[in-house]
C-alpha cells in the first residue's frame, strides 16, 4: 500500500515531513517524496492529512471500562488503601468472564479511537483468574490492538489466590505472540505481595525472559506497610528486572529512581489518575529516561493525560515542558516495542506499520519547534479518523472494522448493569 502526499507528525524526536510512506508485510518499508506506484499497488491519497505513528498507553486497566458512573459509597474513603477496598476491589471481585470480555472490547474500542495501536494492561479479576488474560487476548486480537498482558498477582485474596495469579500467565508466555502480543509478569503493589509471592513472580519473569509489572509507591501507605524502603526490598528479592514497568513511583526519592533506571527498568506516569486517587504528584524532576506515561484506567486518551500532567506538572513546579512529555508518550512506543520485538512509535523504513490519520486542524503551520506545545495546547484525539495496525486499517472513519458498535451497546450496558448489581 502507498500512503501519497500525507504531513507526517514523528513523534521521537519532534519532526514535521511531507513524504509519502509505503507498508508491505505489516511494516514501512520506504519514506520518501514522491514514490511512484508499484504495478497492483493499493494508493490513497492523504493530501492535507496528518500521519503520526499509532500511540502506545503505557499503563492501563482495561477492566475498569465499566466502571464510569457507577455507584460510589456514600462516605468518601479516608485514605488511598480504604478507596481500594472500597471501591476498585469490590469492582475486580464482581468481574465473571463476560465483564472482562466486553471490558476489553469497550476499553479497546475506546483505544482505538484515541489513535492507540498498543495498549499495556494491568488485569485483575479474583473470581476469574486463569484463563482472564486469554479472554483479553481475544478481544483484544479481534480489534486488531497490540498488547502487553499481565494479571496482577496480590496475596490479599490469600496464598491460593496469588497462586492462581501466577499460573494465569502461563500459557500465553510460554506462546509465540507474533509482534502483537507480549506478557509481563503482574503484581498489584508492594503492600499485598509477601516476600515469597514476590520472589516467586521474580523467579518467573526471569526464566521467561520478561519483566514485572507492578505498581510502586503510588501512594506514600505502600511503603508504610511492608516497613522497608520499597526498591531496596524489590532488589533483595530479586525482583529489580531489566524491562519491567513500574506504575507510579510517586513517593520514590532521587537514589531510588536512579536505582531502578540503572537497573533498566521503566516507570509509568499516571498524572490524571493520581490527581483523582489524591495520592500526591510524582517527582519527575528525577525521571529518567526510561518513563512513559500511562492512564491508569482513565480511559485511553493519551493526548488528554500528557495535556493534563503539562499542566499538573506546572502547577506543582516540576521541570516537564510539552517536550519532556512528547518524550515520555514515545518512551511508551520504545518500552512496547522492546518487548513485542518490533519497532514501534516511528515513521521510518522498517518500524512497524501502526499509523494514525488525522483530519487536518487548521491553524498555524505544525514544526518540530511547535509541535509538543501544539500537542498540548491545540491538538486532541478528536482528529484521529483512521488507524492501522501492522499493516491493517483496524478503524476507518471512527468506524471499527471488527466490529459494530451500535452491537456492542446493549451488551456493554447489560454487562455493567449486571457488574454493578454484583458490586453492591
Ligand atoms: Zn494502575
Amino acid at each position: 500500500m502507498l500512503l501519497r502526499h500525507a504531513t507526517l507528525l514523528h513523534l521521537d524526536p519532534p519532526a514535521v515531513e511531507a513524504a509519502d510512506v509505503r507498508v508491505a508485510d505489516g511494516r514501512i518499508t520506504e519514506v520518501a517524496p514522491d514514490l511512484a506506484p508499484a504495478a497492483g499497488e493499493v494508493v490513497r491519497d492523504l493530501r492535507g492529512s496528518w500521519l503520526m505513528p499509532g500511540l502506545v498507553v503505557g499503563h492501563h486497566h482495561l477492566y475498569s471500562a465499566l466502571a464510569t458512573g457507577m455507584p460510589l459509597p456514600a462516605e468518601e474513603p479516608p485514605d488511598f488503601p480504604a478507596m481500594l477496598a472500597a471501591v476498585w476491589w469490590k469492582l475486580d471481585r464482581a468481574l465473571d468472564r463476560e465483564a472482562v470480555a466486553v471490558s476489553a472490547l469497550v476499553g479497546g474500542l475506546a483505544a482505538l479511537r484515541a489513535g492507540v495501536t498498543t495498549v499495556v494492561d494491568h488485569h485483575a479479576s479474583p473470581n476469574f483468574i486463569v484463563g482472564s488474560l486469554e479472554v483479553l487476548d481475544e478481544a483484544l486480537g479481534a480489534l486488531g490492538l497490540r498488547r502487553l498482558l499481565c494479571y496482577e498477582v496480590s496475596d490479599r485474596g490469600g496464598r491460593e489466590e496469588a497462586r492462581a495469579g501466577l499460573r494465569a500467565h502461563e500459557a500465553l508466555l510460554a506462546e509465540d505472540g507474533g509482534g502483537m502480543r507480549a506478557v509481563l509478569v503482574g503484581g498489584h503493589a508492594n503492600f499485598t505481595l509477601s516476600d515469597a509471592t514476590l520472589r516467586d513472580m521474580a523467579a518467573m519473569a526471569r526464566a521467561a525472559g520478561t519483566g514485572l509489572h507492578l505498581h510502586l509507591a503510588e501512594a506514600a501507605e505502600d511503603r508504610a506497610v511492608t516497613g522497608e524502603p520499597l526498591v531496596a526490598r524489590l532488589d533483595r528479592l530479586g525482583a529489580l528486572l531489566p524491562g519491567s514497568l513500574f506504575a507510579h513511583a510517586v513517593h520514590l526519592d532521587q537514589d531510588e529512581l536512579a536505582r531502578l533506571e540503572a537497573a533498566g527498568a521503566w516507570v509509568s506516569h499516571q498524572p490524571r489518575s493520581n490527581m483523582n486517587n489524591r495520592v500526591g504528584h510524582a517527582p519527575l524532576r528525577w525521571f529518567g529516561e526510561r518513563a512513559v506515561l500511562g492512564t491508569d484506567g482513565i480511559g485511553a486518551d493519551m493526548l488528554a493525560e500528557l495535556q493534563a500532567g503539562f499542566f499538573r506538572a506546572r502547577e506543582a513546579g516540576e521541570p516537564w515542558g510539552p517536550g519532556r512529555f512528547l518524550a515520555a508518550l514515545a518512551a511508551g512506543a520504545r518500552f512496547a516495542g522492546a518487548h513485542l520485538g518490533v519497532r514501534l512509535g516511528r515513521i521510518e523504513p522498517g518500524a512497524a506499520a501502526d499509523l494514525v490519520v488525522c483530519d487536518p486542524q487548521p491553524g498555524p503551520p505544525l514544526s518540530a519547534a511547535n509541535l509538543a506545545a501544539s500537542l498540548v495546547f491545540r491538538l486532541g484525539a478528536g482528529m484521529v479518523r483512521d488507524v492501522m495496525v501492522a499493516g491493517r486499517w483496524r478503524l476507518l472513519d471512527r468506524q471499527p472494522l471488527a466490529l459494530d458498535p451500535a452491537e456492542l451497546a446493549p451488551r456493554a450496558e447489560a454487562a455493567a448493569r449486571a457488574l454493578w448489581a454484583r458490586m453492591a
